[in-house]
């Protein structure tokens, strides 16, 4: 299938642009778009064969339900059987923005979407184009992360080329994303609200407004053979480079030493601003030590930059666990397979 790419550099300049992206998407087409944590792949989250085209188109596995965008509250009601008050609090304070609900859903919501689960995963997205493109297509989008299923999430428009060019119909280059790692995911549904993926929205931003807020154990240890996830996507290989990852949770000093006693042909580092000038390793840098947001916005290009350069072992400097450091962590922890070394 031939991809189409249209470059827009802002809402106000490529209308047509848009609207042809938004027709493509309300003919139960694929269309790549930016969005301010990765790039999403969008469908039409209403048509039961758009939403299977993009399992198909990524690779992905058929019971990692998808987050539905939306543009308004009239979406959240035609989806969400019930929105408890928590989630108006959360909706008040953080959309549109970084941060995806779980409630209860409808009858509208197709299994194909939901995974075959009785909650659905809702998201108001704060990306003008994101957002253009939703109101524009006139229904809500199904949108998982515009890379094939298993690699690092795209974070610019070329990063959706080389994963999904001639697989599907359309890709929306609206420039790098701003928080670079996909939304917090908290789900709404049981007694305690549980964070079940963190990202730019923090743990503590959530408990600012809501007092009690939990973190699914699944979010820092792999989870166990057999047993039940809360949120599916945890359970699978994510993030990850083709080499090997090392996850090494160090001070600067000893992190170096570990890394230069170990060179040798295909190992990198992957580190901060400040380590790369003590390293003997080539090194890709995600972010300076004490900025969690840079590292987020760094991370998956450093990932995907370490596999262009034909990297086989990567050292990989463990970032802080606070604030957006979790979500950092989390993804690094999933990119190394679990793969930790304290020194
Ligand atoms: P992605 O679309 O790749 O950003 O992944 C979406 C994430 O949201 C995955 O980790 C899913 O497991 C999670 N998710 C989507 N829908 C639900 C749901 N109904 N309940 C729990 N987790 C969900
Ligand atoms: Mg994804």
């Amino acid at each position: 299938m031939e991809t189409k790419i249209f470059r827009i550099s802002s809402i106000f300049e490529n209308p047509d642009a848009l609207q042809q992206a938004a027709d493509i998407l309300a003919g139960g087409g694929l269309v790549a778009f930016p969005t301010e944590t990765v790039y999403g792949l969008g469908a039409d989250g209403l048509n039961e064969e758009a939403v299977r085209a993009v399992y198909r188109a990524k690779g992905r596995p058929g019971d990692n339900p998808l987050i539905l965008h939306i543009c308004d509250t009239e979406m959240l009601s035609l989806l969400a059987r019930q929105v408890p008050e928590q989630a108006i609090r959360l909706g008040l304070e953080f959309w549109p923005g970084p941060l995806t609900m779980v409630l209860p859903k409808t009858a509208r919501v197709p299994d194909a979407v939901s995974g075959g689960l009785d909650t659905v995963a809702i998201r108001f997205p704060d990306n003008l184009i994101a957002r253009e493109l939703i109101r524009r297509s006139g229904r809500p989008i199904a949108a998982p992360s515009a890379n094939l299923s298993g690699s690092p999430s795209p974070t610019t428009a070329q990063h959706c080329i080389d994963d999904l060019m001639g697989r599907i119909e359309a890709i929306v280059d609206g420039g790098p994303c701003g928080v670079g790692l996909e939304s917090t995911v908290v789900s709404l549904t049981g007694e305690v609200p549980t964070v079940l993926r963190p990202g730019g929205i923090t743990v503590e931003e959530l408990q600012r407004v809501l007092g009690q807020v939990q973190v699914d154990p699944a979010v820092t240890r792999p989870v166990e053979e057999g047993k039940r996830v809360s949120s599916p996507g945890m359970k699978y290989k994510h993030y990850a480079p083709k080499a090997r990852v090392v996850l090494v949770d160090a001070g600067r000093e000893a992190f170096v030493r570990y890394v230069n006693e170990r060179k040798g042909e295909g190992i990198f580092a992957l580190c901060f601003s400040e380590d790369s000038s003590a390293l003997q390793a080539p090194a890709v840098c995600y972010g300076g030590r004490a900025k969690p947001e840079e590292q987020a916005q760094g991370l998956f290009g450093a990932l995907r930059q370490l596999d262009d350069l034909g990297a086989q072992l990567v050292f990989a400097h463990c970032p802080s666990k606070d604030g957006v450091g979790l979500a950092v962590y989390n993804r690094l922890l999933r990119a190394a397979a679990f793969e930790v070394v304290t020194l």
